[in-house]
């Protein structure tokens, strides 16, 4: 199988004992491409570096709706300054956080950030890798006020009408290893119900391990069990459904020949 990961968190500290050994050992298990997004500045810094180190990783520079703390829309010139870089192929990851972000002032700002952070991938033409926990409304609505973004749901858990509304926007929708587990009935509707040629697979490492690995640190090389879900759902051979969220991911990322 041919692998690509369009989200794991590579500068995690939860690799700092092993991140070489970790990443030096993907290729020989498949894994072909890897996205490792940032979460503020100093962790798209790393995801930087990170891509400058391994051919087979790029990165994504963004400031996350939970790491919105000390920081200011002025912060956004830096992730700019970023996205200019060779390896940069996305803003991300951005979104909204309603799980976490509870107060209304909190939310009203992380929408302004997702806002601009929206603005700033149109204006770069760079696709937007974006994080929605328990805030489908409001992130449908604002991926719909810029219809020059494109983009990607990662850890997608809208409904299978949400996701028609963004897939018809031409959005893409992205897959974690817990669509392995008992309770994932409403992502594997979306599956069913999406092109296969706007699924991507992911990882969202450390976190999220794929059945029958639940509970242990996560890494690209667990990757193939999405893909083995993906292809139950829709009737194809794990290679298959590998091999078509490869090549969805060199496409959405810009990395085609
Ligand atoms: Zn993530």
């Amino acid at each position: 199988m041919r692998l690509f990961d369009s989200h794991a968190h590579y500068y995690d500290k939860a690799f700092d004992p092993d991140r070489d050994e970790v990443l030096s050992a993907l290729p020989a298990k498949g894994v072909e491409g890897i996205v490792c997004p940032g979460c503020d500045l100093e962790s798209s810094r790393q995801s930087m570096a990170l891509a400058e180190k391994y051919p087979f990783l790029w990165f994504a520079a963004g400031l996350h709706p939970e790491n919105l703390e000390g920081t200011s829309l002025d912060d956004l010139e830096e992730v700019k300054k970023m996205a200019a870089h060779p390896e940069c192929v996305a803003i991300g990851e951005i979104g909204l956080d309603y799980y976490w972000v509870k107060t209304p002032e909190d939310r009203a700002r992380s929408r302004d950030f997702f806002d601009a952070q929206l603005s700033l991938s149109e204006e770069l033409d760079l696709p937007a890798i974006v994080h929605d926990r328990d805030a489908h409304r409001d992130t449908v609505d604002l991926v719909r006020a810029h219809p020059k973004a494109r983009g990607v749901f990662h850890c997608c858990a809208l409904s299978a009408e949400e996701a028609k509304v963004v897939l018809d926007l031409g959005w893409y929708v992205s897959f974690t290893g817990n669509v392995t587990f008992q309770k994932a009935r409403r992502a594997l509707e979306v599956i069913a119900a999406a092109p296969l040629d706007r699924i991507m697979i992911e990882t969202d490492a450390p976190y999220m391990a794929p059945e029958p690995f639940r509970g242990r640190r996560c890494d690209s090389g667990y990757v193939y069990r999405v893909a083995e879900t993906i292809a139950q759902v829709k009737g194809l051979s794990g290679e298959e459904a590998a091999e078509a969220t490869l090549q969805n991911a060199l496409r959405f990322f810009g990395l085609e020949g």
